[in-house]
């Protein structure tokens, strides 16, 4: 199993609670209101990974509380 493989469907956010951040921000959504880690947007002044700002909360999608 690859690293991207095992990671995928992670759904990522920058707030300890809450999706305020994500509400914000370009990237596609999960149905819990985080965001997908496999679709962040390269543009997004939040999630994306050049900036390298920490996620706070993070689930697998398997595990999503929304699904
Ligand atoms: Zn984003
Ligand atoms: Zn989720």
């Amino acid at each position: 199993m690859t690293d991207s493989a095992l990671w995928a469907g992670e759904h990522l956010g920058r707030s300890f609670t809450g999706t305020h951040l994500e509400d914000g921000c370009p990237c596609p959504k999960a149905p819990c209101g985080l965001i997908h880690r496999d679709t962040i947007r390269d543009d997004c002044p939040e999630h994306a990974w050049q900036h390298a700002k920490s996620m706070r909360q993070s689930h697998p999608a398997s595990r999503c509380p929304a699904a």
